[in-house]
């Protein structure tokens, strides 16, 4: 039996003043300069609840509305109120249904996408009418290029990439990893030159390449990168001028902003790579940029061409990238994954004033310094959850138990695309993962 006393709430009241408190409180005597602080405190955050984003609405930052004097969403150097604001349509006796709302049922959905597509459609035409190679100073028309060609690898792969980008409908309890077709990677990056140039077989990578052929190969998986994101933020930046004011319900229509705020986040931070990684191999100068390579056994599970956002840092937690937050500008590094003779090779590359990656490395060396056999799971397990462009083979994915495809398919996705039912998944990951040293982040 404890001898404890049983403490109960009003105990711990009773020595309150009340009133004092209660009038310190309506007087609110936080100084303007610690709200400040404050306010930029939970800006910096890893994830934002509604508490924190109130807070941020309280002090005047649109979180869920677009405000006058904000940059404008058609990224130009105007201000949203002298710029897009005036173009928006309202269509009397037109509901929109946004994409949020169409997730409630798999009818409302359809009907989304369908209508959706029909924008997105006319705007790949239009792109691939006017797309150009990438190349440095090159300026031939671009022909259809391939992230992966699948008549040189001889496995059959799955990934959770679908060919209508606007498609991002995911069920919690579905396995997300599908047979792979061409299709889905397909982009107008290169003339055929330079296709072919960019690509792994006239580059044969191994680990030493040099930083040029390294930098095309990872140029040339940013292009596909940005093709696909330059499409998405194009769909939606329309959607947003003829429809936004034809949602009647103000929670969807902060939906709508929330995607476009992210959506713009992303295509910032890869505007931004594309131009720097253009100009370095213009010049053959990657003075700008940190390469770090790896060499792991060889293993034929994963294959990997992507962009990678790393979250936190794993031992002094400092914010990288949010799941949720779209007032932490995005930092990227690109990460290519391949075979070598005897051994498979995983190449990072990031702008060197991303500090925070340069420190996201450096704490990773010292934490797994003695468990350097942890590096494949490492790589394997950022790649899988920080990536989108896996290819996982089919053989290694039909040894998975029916619960780790699931558990897997809401990892890569659920984080991203809908952070909160995610979270329980990325708790228990996250804390698994660290005391192993092959840390989620
Ligand atoms: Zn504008
Ligand atoms: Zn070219």
């Amino acid at each position: 039996m404890s001898n404890k006393k049983d403490i109960n709430e009003n105990d711990l009241l009773q020595d309150i003043d009340r009133e004092k408190l209660f009038s310190e409180i309506n007087d609110n005597k936080m100084k303007d300069s610690d709200k400040s602080s404050f306010v930029e405190a939970i800006m910096g955050n890893y994830f934002l609840d509604n508490d924190n984003i109130n807070f941020l609405e309280d002090y005047g930052y649109g979180f869920w509305k677009y405000l006058d004097n904000e940059k404008c969403i058609c990224l130009s150097d105007k201000k949203f109120k002298d710029c897009c604001k005036k173009k928006m349509k309202r269509q009397k006796g037109f509901e929109f249904v946004s994409l949020v709302e169409s997730l409630d049922s798999e009818e409302t959905y359809k009907k989304y996408l369908s209508d959706a597509s029909v924008n997105l459609n006319k705007i790949i035409e239009k792109n691939i009418q006017e797309s150009k190679c990438s190349f440095p100073d090159c300026d031939k028309k671009a022909i259809e290029n391939f992230l992966y060609d699948f008549s040189n690898i001889k496995n059959n792969y799955l990934s959770v990439v679908k060919k209508n980008i606007l498609d991002t409908r995911f069920t919690m309890g579905e396995n997300f990893f599908q047979p792979v077709e061409s299709e889905m990677f397909s982009f107008f990056g290169f003339c055929e030159e330079h296709d072919n140039l960019t690509s792994l077989e006239s580059l044969k990578l191994d680990l030493n390449s040099s930083q040029l052929s390294i930098a095309m190969f990872n140029y040339r998986n940013l292009a596909y990168k940005k093709s696909r994101l330059e499409n998405f933020y194009q769909t939606i930046y329309e959607e947003f001028i003829d429809n936004y004011l034809n949602v009647s319900k103000e929670g969807y229509q902060a939906m709508m902003v929330f995607k476009l705020r992210r959506t713009i986040n992303s295509i910032l931070a890869i505007r931004n790579m594309f131009e720097k990684l253009k100009e370095a191999i213009k010049n053959n100068d990657f003075k700008e940029f940190n390469f770090q390579s790896f060499e792991l056994k060889k293993q034929d599970n994963f294959v990997v061409r992507d962009l990678i956002y790393f979250q936190v840092t794993p031992k002094s937690y400092t914010v990288i990238n949010s799941v949720n937050n779209p007032l932490i500008n995005e930092d990227i590094a690109l990460i290519s994954l391949f075979q070598v003779k005897k051994s498979s090779i995983v190449q990072f590359m990031y702008l060197k004033r991303s500090s925070k990656i340069e420190s996201y490395f450096q704490e990773w060396k010292e934490i797994n310094e003695d468990k350097l056999n942890n590096l494949e799971s490492w790589v394997t397990n950022n790649a899988l959850i920080l990536t989108d462009n896996i290819l996982i083979s089919q053989k290694m994915w039909s040894k998975l138990s029916h619960e780790d495809k699931i558990l897997y398919s809401a990892l890569n996705k659920f984080r991203f695309e809908n952070p909160k039912p995610g979270q329980e998944f990325i708790k228990m990951k996250f804390f698994a993962g660290f005391q192993k040293g092959s840390n989620f982040f």
